[in-house]
């Protein structure tokens, strides 16, 4: 009948595309009326201010047609920790990308990262880590020589200004080292939030979130939160997610959104999580031309990269 009713008014693959539209948002709605049935007995995870979220979602744009997503608290966090296991198998090395031997180094490093790669902090700090082993070295640093060493990841005046700020401050407040307090962390110079939990999740193993750019993104196309402020975002995801996967879910979002949920383009129609993904259709649905779009399918699950 369905199939009839569209013939009339589509022809051709606008047909298909709608058919499939209709029936993948039919298919996701069954699966949570099922969870949530199944749930019923046992509520392991209820987030008790959630419990009258309902988020309404554009999706199927791919198809032209404006859908409806919503679900329960209860079922928002299941489906986010599905997420994050899901992600957890395809990317089963997911790690910090900047490289670091200690809290000060990877210091050093989240802050050369603003506004540059990973790959071209990690080309530039051998040779700054070499020559600034401790606080006292940066504290003490020749500004051109600094500015040098670091000119290649941009802004190399600011950041040469903020590591000497930082080498003096630890060597006066710290001691010379680097706290592992997030209440510390932040009072301290190029740090934020976000750098904060970057040291403490790596450099520590304190469990932290790191709402980065592509942590935003994605998070947003889950449906995770509504708040668009990284603060507020930490606060929503972190009520979804166990603490001790705070760190590793910050890789693997992240990796996701670096390989292959972009934000331009993503490659939707090889996404092992498309199933969970309310926005699953505003990429590529092809999957011979959603591979394309992966980055790095080396790391990839091999059933994800064909
Ligand atoms: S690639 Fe597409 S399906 Fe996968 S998470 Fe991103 S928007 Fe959702």
């Amino acid at each position: 009948m369905l199939e009839e009713l569209f013939d009339v008014a589509f022809g051709g693959d606008s047909r298909q595309r709608l058919l499939d539209a209709f029936h993948d948002q039919h298919e996701r709605h069954e699966e949570h009326r099922k969870e949530q049935d199944q749930e019923s007995d046992h509520r392991p995870y209820i987030v008790p201010h959630k419990l009258a979220v309902v988020a309404k979602v554009a999706s199927s744009q791919s198809a032209g047609l404006k859908s409806e997503w919503s679900e329960s608290a209860l079922s928002l966090t299941r489906r986010a920790r599905r997420i994050n296991r899901e992600l957890a198998e395809t990317y089963p090395h997911a790690h910090c990308e900047l490289d670091f031997r200690n809290p000060l180094e990877l210091s050093v490093a989240t802050i050369l990262s603003a506004q540059c790669t990973d790959k071209k902090v990690n080309e530039v700090t051998p040779a700054l880590f070499a020559k600034y082993p401790d606080a006292a070295a940066y504290a003490a640093a020749d500004r051109a020589e600094l500015e040098d060493l670091i000119h290649a990841t941009g802004f190399f005046r600011a950041k040469t200004s903020t590591l000497m700020k930082l080498g003096q401050q630890l060597l006066d407040r710290f001691d010379g080292q680097v706290p592992s307090t997030l209440a510390e962390l932040v009072t301290l110079p190029g740090f934020g939030r976000k750098t904060a939990n970057v040291v403490l999740g790596n450099a520590f193993d304190v469990p932290g979130l790191t709402i980065d750019t592509h942590f935003l993104r994605l998070s947003e196309r889950w449906r995770w939160t509504d708040n668009t402020d990284p603060v507020k975002v930490e606060m929503d995801v972190a009520v979804l997610v166990p603490r001790k996967e705070w760190t590793m879910l910050s890789h693997r979002v992240i990796w996701h959104g670096r390989r292959m949920c972009h934000a331009r383009r993503p490659a939707c129609g090889v996404c092992p999580i498309a199933r969970l993904c309310p926005s699953a259709g505003i990429g590529e649905m092809n999957p011979t031309a959603a591979a394309k779009l992966v980055r790095s399918p080396s790391q990839m699950h091999p059933e994800w990269t064909g």
